[in-house]
């Protein structure tokens, strides 16, 4: 578990609101976390589910600071940790009957081999229907509720929006969903106003640092560095970093960069992105049965794209307090190859959404990036 659920509570005023409905003993029965990817939305699910599954939870207690009226955040009440169902979620091994996760990769399980065949790119309905749809209609095994946590919520396709909307519109008691996802412009309006929201933040550096620290201790100085730059705030994006030690694409492209907004010739950039995307989803198809090549190609495009736009943006926010504001002209000079960078970071990623080759879209985006401002 990456964070405690004080942790993540406290973070965000939206979160303070679930904490608050927590507290009233009164938990909406559908909700929608969205947010970047690697925020803990689904950690704050499972650490609710925990709340939620456990029969003995500690009542919730007001704070001082609320019942001086100041600030009105109840703490919110807390798992008991020693109930079978405590002791079920305690355990990375075991499956608790009563906690459904719903993702993707449970198409790879389906009955319909031709479900089962499909790559995975959305959440097909037979796969809502056989762990959402069924299950909710049952009482609960364990104790008094169940709790269903949908990751990648986006990805329900249309006819399974529909579905999830039914179950929605009539909400089995003790029954409680999450739906998780970076996208939620994707999901229905009829789905949003059945939800109740809670959105999620990046994290600043130093408590991705302090995280890293703490769960990685055999992580060189440097390493540490680069990896806290590459998760940008996302503790899912530092886990990525470790997994496929993506630290390196910072490594590797530091000093491209470097000559490129100074003005030197920077002539591997462009076929060195390509390398680094390609290299990024070849090792994520060989660990992901069924995983789509063209999906996770634009998915490693994009992630890089990401990560170029904001070293362009730190790199302003570094520069811009040490200009002279005298002399706009050379504050403009010296700020220019970073917004260049930046605008055509954006042209690259609108163009990503047509087929344009990947590699041939990151060399363009090189070269452009190399001319010298025109005038
Ligand atoms: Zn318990």
């Amino acid at each position: 578990m990456p964070l405690t659920l004080d942790q993540i509570l406290g973070q965000d005023p939206a979160i303070q609101t679930l904490s608050r409905a927590l507290a009233s003993g009164h938990t909406h029965h559908a909700w929608i976390f969205h947010g970047p990817l690697g925020v803990g939305k689904h950690t704050t699910a499972q650490a609710l589910a925990k709340t939620l599954l456990c029969p003995n939870t500690t009542p919730s207690s007001p704070t001082s600071r609320d019942r001086e009226g100041a600030v009105p955040s109840p703490l919110p009440p807390q798992p008991c940790d020693d109930c079978p169902s405590c002791n079920l979620l305690s355990d990375p091994d075991a499956a608790h009957p009563d906690l459904h996760l719903i993702y993707k990769e449970l198409a790879l399980y389906s009955d319909d081999a031709n479900v089962r065949s499909r790559k995975l790119l959305n959440i097909p309905v037979d796969v809502l229907r056989t762990h959402l749809v069924e299950p909710v209609a049952r009482k609960p095994q364990l104790n008094n509720a169940k709790v269903f946590i949908i990751d990648e919520a986006e990805r329900i396709d249309p006819v399974g929006q529909n579905t999830l909307l039914k179950t929605l519109e009539e909400p089995a008691p003790d029954t409680f969903i999450f739906l998780v996802t970076t996208q939620p412009q994707k999901l229905l309006p009829t789905i949003h106003s059945r939800c109740q929201h809670a959105a999620f933040n990046l994290l600043p550096d130093d408590a991705v640092t302090q995280h890293l620290t703490t769960h990685h201790p055999d992580l060189s100085p440097d390493r540490l560095h680069n990896i806290t730059r590459f998760a940008r705030g996302s503790l899912g994006s530092a886990q990525l970093a470790i997994n496929y030690q993506l630290d390196h694409w910072l490594t590797t492209l530091d000093p491209l960069i470097n000559a490129i907004t100074t003005g030197r010739p920077a002539p591997t950039l462009g076929p060195t992105l390509a390398e680094l995307a390609e290299a990024y989803a070849k090792a994520h198809v060989d660990q992901h049965k069924n995983a789509s090549k063209d999906a996770a190609n634009k998915a490693a495009v994009r992630l890089l794209l990401a990560l170029l736009a904001h070293l362009c943006q730190k790199q302003l926010t570094t520069h811009a307090p040490e200009l002279d504001p005298a002399d706009p002209a050379a504050a403009q000079q010296a700020l220019a190859p970073y917004l260049k960078g930046i605008n055509l970071v954006q042209d690259a990623d609108r163009h990503l959404a047509s087929n344009v080759s990947p590699a041939l879209l990151l060399d363009n985006l090189a070269i452009q990036w190399a001319q010298p401002a025109a005038g």
